[in-house]
């Protein structure tokens, strides 16, 4: 199998320009380094009717191409199953039946770190397991043997994050993305993940379960959020910031893919001339604050010279 990135949307709603940007990035560092790039919807969890067509639209539109058909999660259960299974059959999972409220509650692990699973249902008895499992459906979580891992980014460098006992499948049956995540970027031959770098934190624990099933362990390179004029994530609340509303506000597709590359300091224009110069060395280290639009004049302040 050939080397390949991805991008790996969730269908819940319109791309914003900050998962465009994220998507430009993922393409230019597949297809610089000589890599397929594909497509994978994920669909598991609160996919909207709709969103996936409209993600497709939008990332074609700002020229974002990419190879063979689109990946669907929701197609993909008996893998997820199988991987479960794997991991079960080696003792590394088990039962977990406590409710959001009781981990809040529990007191944590001595020296486990904040946010941990505090443990409550690592070593419940058979009577226990009987009681419990009359009650209420149980998740899945990992029976992780470390407390931290450290990856290797090649935008963070060295990034150490906690490992703790996370859920593989929740109770009400639904595959976990930590899981999922990581057996379909071996599956599908995914050696480089480029994603926003709100996902860092996670990665410890992919790259750890990746070990667990003999998964090799992709590159990963985290790439900064566009954030809005508060500081904050940018959220379809912002305003104008998916393609349809830019449209209706009279900023054009191509305006939009230019004030992208111009905030990754890349030269505006179709995708390919940005890769014929693009340099991972090179990119901007901070996050982006998305400038807006003026509504009802068309014009906008994308921060590019002379805009
Ligand atoms: N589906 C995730 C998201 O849209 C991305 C997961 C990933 O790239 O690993 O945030």
């Amino acid at each position: 199998m050939t080397s390949a990135g991805r991008f790996a949307p969730s269908p819940s709603g319109e791309l914003h320009v900050g998962n465009l940007r994220t998507a430009i990035l993922a393409w230019l560092f597949a297809r610089s380094s000589g890599r397929r790039f594909l497509m994978r919807v994920e669909d598991l969890d609160r996919a909207r009717a709709g969103a996936e067509a409209e993600q497709l639209r939008d990332l074609a539109a700002i020229g974002v191409t990419w190879d063979g058909g689109v990946v669907r999660q929701t197609d993909r259960q008996p893998l997820y199953a199988e991987a479960i299974g794997r991991l079960t059959a080696a003792g590394l999972t088990y039962e977990c039946f406590c409710t959001r409220r009781e981990i809040q509650e529990a007191p944590s692990a001595p020296h486990a770190p904040q946010g941990a699973y505090p443990g409550t249902c690592r070593g419940l008895s058979a009577a226990e397991l009987e009681l419990k499992r009359a009650a209420r459906p149980a998740a899945v979580r990992l029976r992780a043997s470390v407390a931290e891992g450290t990856v290797r980014d090649v935008l963070h460098g060295s990034y150490t994050g906690m490992v703790d006992d996370f859920v593989l499948r929740r109770n009400d049956g639904v595959t976990a993305y930590n899981l999922a995540v990581v057996v379909d970027d071996a599956a599908q031959g995914i050696d480089q993940v480029v994603r926003g770098d709100d996902l860092l934190p996670s990665t410890p624990r992919q790259a750890y379960l990746a070990s667990l099933l003999n998964m090799p362990v992709p590159e990963y390179a985290h790439v900064p959020l566009v954030l809005n004029a508060d500081g904050a994530r940018l959220a379809k609340r912002d305003g104008a910031v998916t393609l349809a509303d830019l449209a209706r506000a009279g900023v054009p597709v191509d305006a939009v893919r230019d004030a992208l590359l111009a905030s990754l300091a890349l030269p505006e224009g179709a995708l390919e001339q940005a890769l014929a110069v693009f340099d991972p060395a090179a990119l901007p280290r901070e996050p982006w604050v998305w400038p807006g639009v003026r509504h009802g004049t068309g014009r906008r302040g994308t921060g590019r010279r002379g805009a």
